[in-house]
């Protein structure tokens, strides 16, 4: 369409431009055709004046011979200095040539049959009369003749006097003018007739043209003008100029043809045709290589909408909450899955950051995973915690996967799936890992675990960590009286005691070995942890669970060995674990139903007995 457009403007363009071409070269033929007829009316004028001045002395003096000769040297003198006469010449009322100025006819001879002689004997008017061409019978010259009548002194026709003009003259001037192309001229007279011809064609000169549609059509009609015609002389179709003197009637008629004047206008339009060309060359490429890369485009954006339509259609297929997020966690796609998960709305999720309904704790979570991958990491993953609706706890994970690929765009993408079950499955398994079946306290091997890190913690915080080592007084005895259940039972009693006497979340009370309980006091000194170990002492005697073999009690009794490491002492936790064991022995040793601690407090030493 565009292109259609283009060429239909450039062809309009190019057709204005050769109409301009043929109206400006039609102007210039009419003006230059103009000039040659100015020109040949200048060269009968200059050849009129010697005409009228001699017309005048036969007149007056022609009748004797004095007077006779004169009049043939004044003739010579005119000719010699006249510019354009080729020649003068003087025929008596008898048409017999008198006097010439050149010896093309000798005198006395009879020229009375010429036109010009027989058109002045007839006519009384006295305006020079142009005839031609003619061809000089000697010399093979063209020329026209200017003739003028004679009377004498008594108004009767005495002669003519005739002047020859050499038509190359108006060739030559004819010449002068530059055409592109060889240009013709024809002077034309009132009757129609070619007096000159250029190039100098001999079948043209005299020839009429006054049956010709030229003749008739324009020249009649019009004194100047343009005619376009095929020439009948070469069959040349030709642009033509023309301009008819209205003192001598003469039509000077310059034509050249059409070829020449498109080659003429094809020669002066290339350069322009060559910067259209170019031009055309330079949108035409452009043009291809803009379509080239709309093409590409939208085949990129094709692309990118399948991608798409392809990443939502599986993210909202799955459970998992699928997020498309900015560099900055600014959320661009939210599936559908956000319902469940988060029991938000997807549409009230995107443009909102991933920070917005999180704690303190999941932000910092969060925030240390965008810095990562910002750093480069491709992928991150966190685990954190929100607050539901109905105000219970949800535990959410999430793998955040940066993305650098040119379908999807720079950014990542976030899966989250709430893993709460998972979550609770995973701490119930840890914690019965941790815990002795019978007494649901922490086992051996959790407590050691436990040993090890508050020990490092108090040694790193520079805090005291008391260490109580407990043994159920007689429970052989316990089990051989009542039985092996009831001595679970009565297991499970002194645990629960101990666990309900120790700081809840800081201390830790474990099942160590068959009847005896660790426990660990963090932050409690020597006798901060004497304390609570008789305390435990106390209540556990102040159950009163029945163990007739315990004497002097009769009831089931504790003894508690207690060890602490202080804030000078760099002992090592098996060390400490010795010490509490050795105070323990102690404890038995000296009566049971006692708490023995360090050296220091032995002198504390407290029994119920007493
Ligand atoms: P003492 O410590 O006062 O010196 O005397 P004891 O009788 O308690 O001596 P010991 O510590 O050697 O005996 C521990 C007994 O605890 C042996 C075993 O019958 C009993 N026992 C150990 N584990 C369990 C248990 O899980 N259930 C029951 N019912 N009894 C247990
Ligand atoms: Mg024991
Ligand atoms: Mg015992």
């Amino acid at each position: 369409m565009c292109a259609a457009m283009f060429v239909g403007l450039a062809v309009w363009s190019e057709i204005s431009s050769w109409q301009a071409q043929v109206s400006r070269m039609n102007s210039y033929l009419e003006q230059t055709a103009k000039a040659i007829a100015q020109h040949a009316d200048d060269v009968i004028e200059v050849a009129k004046q010697p005409l009228v001045g001699l017309v005048l002395q036969v007149r007056n003096n022609s009748d004797t011979m004095l007077q006779k000769l004169e009049l043939v040297r004044t003739m010579r003198d005119v000719t010699r200095n006249s510019p354009y006469l080729r020649s003068l010449a003087y025929l008596n009322a008898d048409g017999r040539l008198i006097e010439s100025t050149t010896n093309a006819f000798s005198a006395g001879v009879d020229l009375s049959d010429r036109a010009y002689f027989i058109h002045h004997r007839q006519s009384e008017d006295f305006s020079p009369r142009a005839d031609g061409p003619f061809k000089g019978p000697v010399t093979n010259e063209w020329f026209m003749t200017l003739s003028q009548r004679l009377n004498d002194r008594n108004g009767h026709f005495a002669g003519v006097m005739v002047a020859t003009i050499d038509v190359r003259m108006f060739i030559n001037f004819f010449k002068g003018f530059s055409f592109p192309g060889q240009a013709t001229l024809a002077m034309i007279d009132g009757d129609g007739r070619i007096l000159v011809r250029s190039p100098m064609d001999y079948s043209a000169m005299g020839m009429s043209l006054n049956q010709t549609p030229f003749y008739r059509d324009a020249l009649l009609k019009k004194s100047s003008g343009n005619y376009p015609y095929r020439s009948p002389f070469d069959g040349v179709f030709k642009e033509s100029g023309y301009y008819t003197s209205q003192a001598t009637h003469i039509t000077a008629l310059v034509a050249i043809s059409q070829k020449d004047i498109l080659w003429y206008w094809i020669k002066l339009s290339k350069t322009r045709w060559l910067f259209s060309l170019a031009a055309m060359c330079a949108a035409v490429v452009m043009t291809l290589r803009l379509m080239h890369n709309m093409a590409m485009a939208r085949r990129d954006q094709m692309l990118i909408a399948a991608r798409d339509a392809e990443f939502q259609l599986i993210a909202n297929a799955s459970s998992d909450l699928i997020e498309k997020l900015d560099d900055n966690g600014i959320r661009e796609y939210v599936s559908a899955a956000s319902q469940s998960v988060l029991e938000i709305d997807p549409g009230e999720l995107v443009g909102k950051s991933v920070f917005e309904g999180n704690d303190a704790e999941a932000k910092q979570y969060w925030s240390e995973a965008l810095a990562n991958i910002a750093a480069g990491s491709s992928i991150e993953r966190l685990i954190f915690r929100r607050t539901k609706k109905n105000g219970e706890k949800a535990w959410l994970e999430t793998v955040i996967t940066r993305v650098r690929r040119f379908d999807v765009g720079s950014g990542m993408v976030a899966i989250t799936r709430d893993v709460t079950s998972q979550r609770l499955l995973q701490e119930e398994l840890d914690r019965l890992a941790n815990t002795d079946e019978l007494t649901q306290l922490s086992n051996k091997r959790h407590f050691n675990t436990q040993l090890r890190l508050r020990t490092a913690e108090a040694r790193a915080n520079g805090t005291p960590l008391s260490l109580l080592l407990m043994d159920v007084d007689r429970f052989k005895l316990f089990n051989d009286t009542y039985g092996h259940l009831p001595g679970d039972t009565c297991l499970r009693r002194i645990a629960a005691e101990t666990s309900a006497t120790i700081r809840h979340g800081t201390d830790l009370a474990a099942r160590y070995g068959g009847e005896e309980i660790a426990v660990l006091l963090p932050g409690l000194n020597e006798e901060e942890g004497w304390d609570m170990a008789d305390t435990i002492r106390q209540r556990i005697a102040a159950l009163e669970i029945e163990h007739a073999k315990n004497l002097p009690w009769a009831y089931v009794t504790v003894s508690i060995g207690v060890a602490t490491l202080t804030v000078h002492q760099h002992e090592s936790d098996e060390a400490l674990f010795v010490r509490a064991d050795q105070a323990l022995y102690k404890a038995k040793n000296s009566g049971r139903n006692t708490v023995i601690g360090n050296e220091s407090n032995l002198a504390a030493q407290t029994n119920s007995a007493a």
